[in-house]
């Protein structure tokens, strides 16, 4: 039976700003099993990475999570106090970050930086911690570790950067590895790479994981299960074979349109989704993607839709998947025998 690893329920964050509120996560909800590794999928601003920084409990004033639950193992990480957070944070859920220049602080050596971390997630000597830090490095496969190691941040290539990053992260043998844009600062050759070595890693040390990318062709390339966000909610979920074969949400059309490569237009043109996302302050009353949805309907800009099963056992937050959703008039709705 599968492990439910993460839970996120009716999940809020937001911010606020001179010019209003803005509801960065709109109310999602998704889990993680163990083994998984979740692609999520939006374009900037979408909410992805705000969901990732939400889950480490790591949003910043004037953020703030507004409503909802994350349950980790069935414990709410929402009602931890800052120093239990700390024992989550980095050992049982750690974090990549997209550029791995911001990731260390350019005064100390990879290994300083390195073995500090292991240190502090293990609680051991900082003998031990130098044996690990070279044992991590290895399992990254960075070239030359001990040299590495002995090298100041800007020595290192962004590649290497990478791998030292994601071996700080795994240094303290996580459950679940967070990965934010991971590959965005990086060339398509690294790239690989880099996917190839999650590959290796989730493999090896039964990591799940979750994947925060703009680029559909990495969430293909490394997940089973991809969530497609956009305005701050989840529009469709479901396998990744499914979502990127059988899409049901216009909006997933649109994207996977955009992709070389994966479903794109039979003419070999891509498409571009006309448009801007919604305005995130104020959102509107009727579903995020309305304005630019080549199928909207009245209903869509009136009220956001329920999320409905598809046929491929996923979910699409889509009014065309409502048998009783008026195709055409407002009236309709409104006076309609919805029973
Ligand atoms: Fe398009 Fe309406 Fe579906 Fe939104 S609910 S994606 S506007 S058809």
């Amino acid at each position: 039976m599968s492990e439910k690893l993460l839970e996120i329920k009716k999940l809020q964050t937001k911010f606020s700003t001179r010019f209003g509120q803005v509801m960065a996560v709109r109310g999602i909800d998704f889990a993680v099993e163990k083994g998984d590794c979740i692609g999520i999928v939006g374009e900037s601003g979408s909410g992805k990475t705000v969901t990732a920084l939400s889950v480490m409990r790591l949003i910043e004033k004037p953020g703030m999570i507004a409503g909802g639950e994350i349950l980790y193992r069935g414990e709410d990480l929402l009602k931890k106090s800052e120093k239990e957070m700390g024992k989550v944070r980095g050992k049982k859920i750690a974090m990549v970050f997209q550029d791995p220049t911001t990731s260390f602080n350019p005064a100390y050596t990879m290994g300083n930086q390195l073995i500090e971390t292991i240190k502090r997630n293990m609680g051991v000597s900082r003998r031990d911690a130098t044996g690990l830090a070279k044992e991590v490095l290895y399992s990254v496969g960075l070239p030359e570790p001990e040299k590495r190691m002995k090298q100041y941040p800007h020595e290192l290539s962004t590649g290497m950067r990478q791998r030292v990053a994601v071996a700080m992260a795994l240094s303290g043998e996580p459950d679940l590895l967070i990965a934010d844009e991971p590959t965005s600062a990086l060339d398509v050759t690294i790239q690989a790479k880099i996917l190839k070595l999650f590959e290796k890693i989730k493999m090896e040390k039964e990591l799940s994981m979750i994947i925060i990318t703009h680029d559909l062709g990495v969430a293909a390339e490394a997940c089973n299960k991809i969530l497609i966000m956009y305005g701050g909610l989840i529009m469709e979920s479901g396998s990744a074979r499914d979502v990127l074969t059988n899409p049901m949400h216009p909006y997933t059309k649109g994207l996977l349109g955009s992709v070389p490569g994966i479903n794109s237009n039979p003419s070999g043109r891509l498409n571009t989704i006309e448009g801007s996302p919604p305005d995130p302050i104020k959102p509107g009353p009727g579903c995020p993607f309305s304005e630019r949805c080549p199928h909207a309907m009245k209903i869509c800009g009136l009220k956001i839709p329920e999320l409905h099963k598809t046929e491929n056992a996923g979910l699409s937050m889509c009014w065309l998947l409502d048998e009783k959703a008026p195709r055409h008039s407002l009236e309709e709705f409104l006076g309609g025998d919805r029973a």
